[in-house]
């Protein structure tokens, strides 16, 4: 029998495997706060746990830690980890420190079938679901080594890690069996206490696995919509083939009943040519506000798009995007242009490719689609790297 790995149980999971021992079920909060608040792997070392219990533990059960491939340091205090996940293939992880906060960047999969156009990660195709305890284990990792290190929050006393995005490789709701255990264990008091406005699934548009999320652990939504039609949508994400626009705009409006939030956060990657113009700006005013159908509490995010080399799209100019944030604000929208992180590394949003086994022939299917692309001089165009150029980010 293969020990199970705790790190695959939320506080439930390891009340019900305290009681398969014959042990009480409160002794999981105990347990759990070895784990992931003091960040122990050895139950030997697990001082004030009964020591019948600590036996037992020790035949029938592990904590299995990712393996690093590698860890990355950017000159802005970005880093970024490789871990191993089997099988040849291994995942990004990203920790974002800020003055106010520190992020990390979460992977909910070995690549991403879902196939976005100007996504690195989904030209790596997909290769399979990470467990439970390889969504854990990625915060486990970072808030442990970090505060080893005597990263500055922790010496104050305070976790590392104050803010979770589901924002690594892959497409969280379409692994949504192991993520909501994760969920629960970022959130538990006895886990890493974050509340739910501080952890945030953002998703390409599972317009059901929406509503499943708001029923049972409605966190922080990031829906990244790229496009003000289906037209257009259909092209850069092709799940809105099977989940349009007013579905999943629909699906926004009920998330926000439960949401912690009183607003979605749309990001939208602007592309060059592609989906930039001021004309499209207004037309997703139209989308998101002025449909009475579909108004939505929103706020946007434009995140500038980071090269890479297969994707043969380029980032808009600075102007541009501050042209379109422009309309969205004049209408009373929040918008934010989102900093480019880590761009040293290969760290930010979309260029985290990992090690992916594909078992879905991504590369053949992106290589043969077709993008409208409006012309643009090639003066107009930005380099690879400019993004780095545009730092403005509004708060939250
Ligand atoms: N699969 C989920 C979460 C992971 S992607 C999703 O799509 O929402 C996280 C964010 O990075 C998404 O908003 C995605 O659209 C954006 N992104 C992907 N590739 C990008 C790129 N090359 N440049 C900028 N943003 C990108
Ligand atoms: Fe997958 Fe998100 Fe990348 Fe699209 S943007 S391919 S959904 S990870």
């Amino acid at each position: 029998m293969t020990a199970a790995n705790l790190f695959d149980l939320d506080l439930d999971g390891l009340g019900a495997f305290c009681e398969q021992l014959g042990e009480k079920r409160f002794r999981a909060a105990q347990l759990f706060q070895w784990i992931h608040q003091r960040g122990v792997t050895d139950f030997a070392a697990m001082s004030d746990i009964a020591k019948s219990l600590r036996g037992k533990l020790a035949d029938v059960a592990t904590l299995r830690p990712l393996a690093v491939v590698s860890e990355q340091f950017s000159a802005d205090g970005t880093i970024k980890w490789l871990f191993d996940v089997g099988s040849g293939n291994a995942v990004e992880t990203v920790f974002i420190p800020e003055e106010d906060r520190a992020t990390l960047c979460v992977s909910s999969q070995a690549g991403c079938a879902v196939g976005c156009r100007f996504c690195s990660t989904g030209h790596q195709g997909f290769s399979h679901n990470l467990s439970t305890g390889e969504i854990v284990a990625q915060l486990w990792h970072a808030e442990h080594v970090l505060r080893r290190r005597g990263v500055a929050r922790a010496a104050a006393g305070e976790r590392v890690i104050s803010n979770v995005v589901m924002m690594g490789m892959g497409e969280p709701l379409q692994n949504y069996s192991a993520l909501l255990p994760a969920l629960r264990v970022m959130l538990s008091d006895h886990g890493y206490g974050l509340s739910r406005r501080r952890v945030t699934v953002s998703t390409a548009g599972m317009v059901q696995m929406i509503d499943r999320l708001r029923d049972d652990c409605p966190v922080a939504l990031a829906v990244s919509l790229h496009a003000p039609n289906d037209a257009l949508r259909d092209q850069l994400v092709p799940l809105n083939r099977k989940h349009p626009l007013d579905q999943l705009l629909r699906a926004c409006r009920r998330y926000l009943e439960t949401a912690p939030r009183d607003f979605v956060t749309f990001e939208y990657c602007m592309l060059d040519g592609v989906n930039d113009s001021p004309e499209q700006a207004h037309e997703l005013l139209t989308l998101v506000r002025d449909s009475p159908a579909t108004r939505i509490a929103c706020k946007f995010n434009l995140i500038p798009f980071n090269p890479f080399p297969e994707s043969g799209l380029h980032c808009s100019p600075r102007e541009r995007v501050l042209a379109f944030a422009e309309v969205l604000r004049n209408a009373g929208i929040v918008t934010t242009v989102r900093r480019t992180r880590g761009d040293d590394i290969a760290a930010a949003c979309g260029q985290l490719a990992g090690e992916v086994q594909d078992r879905t022939r991504a590369r053949e299917r992106l290589a043969s689609r077709r993008i409208p692309i409006r012309a643009v001089p090639a003066t107009k165009r930005v380099a690879a790297g400019a993004p780095a150029a545009i730092v403005e980010e509004a708060r939250r």
